[in-house]
């Protein structure tokens, strides 16, 4: 089981950090491809949700979120890869009925995917280049991450691209252009602090000063956007960790709905027990490492029973009966459980 082995991997966690030192649209509404899905349900169809037992619906099962770096054809480090491993993952999570939500949508319950699928947490973080670049012309450089989404979205029309990216400042080579462009693509602008600070290495001003600062500059290229969630550099947090959820900082105040950890277990579902100070996120790479996509991709596949199914009702929360203890108790005017 999944489940019970995430306790074990939880231990390591603390050892995998962040290796980016350097630098560092719509709803999906169609056909489910997951082993225990039924084909064919959209939420916004006219047809009523299958019955979750009939699917094996389960919404307190665990989702990966997944951690990128760099891309590049020569990787340089484990947590780097090439754009043709980046394109095969997404190959790989379309196949097995994967589905994206942002980070933001993930911890505050607004999934809304098709019967069958299950939900995926797509981040970047340090905001190169490779992430985000334009061709002279203005388009979106094809072999970034953001132009391999979108190219993957065009072949893929039930396969909503968003992802959410963890920005410093300056990001993307300081292009003006990056932060609208986002925006307009539907992906979510995290924080990942001014300068990618070590927080443990700063004092309670110091760290709020990182991370209004990061605000001020997204917020600046973004007008009309709040940042919601927050990328901890490093994985590293501050002596008073309460300061990654909320402070305030030369009259700006912040407050963050989550804050995303570097390694290396599936998240718990919203609805149940997770921790938004702290959100596990799964690391992809080059090389193979502990505890990474390919090894959790696997084990969520060989135990489907531990993997969040949605139900195809976003009003809805349907989980097996035996998880009912999982149950954050806030949602129980949504539960129910088969
Ligand atoms: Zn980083």
């Amino acid at each position: 089981m999944v489940r019970g082995s995430v306790t074990v991997v939880r231990l390591v966690s603390a050892v995998l950090v962040c290796a980016g030192l350097a630098a560092c649209g719509a709803d999906n509404e169609t056909v489910p491809a997951g082993p225990t899905a039924t084909p064919g349900t959209a939420t916004e169809s006219t047809q009523p949700p299958p019955n979750p037992a009939e699917i094996a619906a389960n919404e307190l099962g665990l989702v990966p979120v997944l951690m990128y770096h760099q891309l590049s054809p020569h990787p340089a480090g484990d947590y780097d890869q090439t754009p043709e491993e980046f394109r095969d993952e997404l190959e790989r999570l379309y196949r097995e009925g994967y589905r994206p939500v942002t980070a933001a949508q993930y911890i505050s319950g607004r999934i809304d995917l098709p019967a069958g699928t299950h939900p995926v947490v797509l981040t970047f973080d340090d905001s190169t280049r490779s992430q985000l670049a334009f061709t002279d012309s203005g388009a979106v450089d094809p072999n970034c991450a953001a132009g391999i989404l979108a190219e993957f979205a065009a072949r893929y029309p039930d396969f909503n691209p968003k992802a959410t990216f963890y920005i410093n400042n300056e990001p993307f080579g300081g292009d003006p252009r990056a932060l609208p462009w986002l925006v307009a693509q539907g992906h979510e602008i995290g924080a990942h602090t001014a300068n990618h600070a070590n927080l443990a290495g700063l004092d309670a001003d110091g760290v709020q000063r990182e991370l209004v600062e990061n605000i001020r500059a997204i917020t600046a290229a973004a007008p009309g956007i709040t940042v919601r969630t927050l990328a901890l550099p490093l994985g590293v947090q501050p002596r008073d960790r309460g300061l990654t959820t909320a402070g305030s900082w030369d009259g700006t105040s912040y407050a963050f709905d989550a804050v995303m950890l570097v390694g290396s277990n599936p998240a718990p579902a919203p609805y149940g027990p997770v921790d938004p100070a702290g959100v596990p996120r799964i690391r992809s790479g080059h090389d193979t490492v502990p505890f990474d996509s390919a090894y959790w991709l696997d084990r969520l596949a060989a135990n489907p029973a531990d993997r969040y199914t949605s139900d195809g009702d976003p009003l809805r929360i349907s989980f097996p009966q035996r998880l009912t203890g999982d149950l954050a108790p806030r949602w129980a005017a949504q539960a129910r459980a088969y």
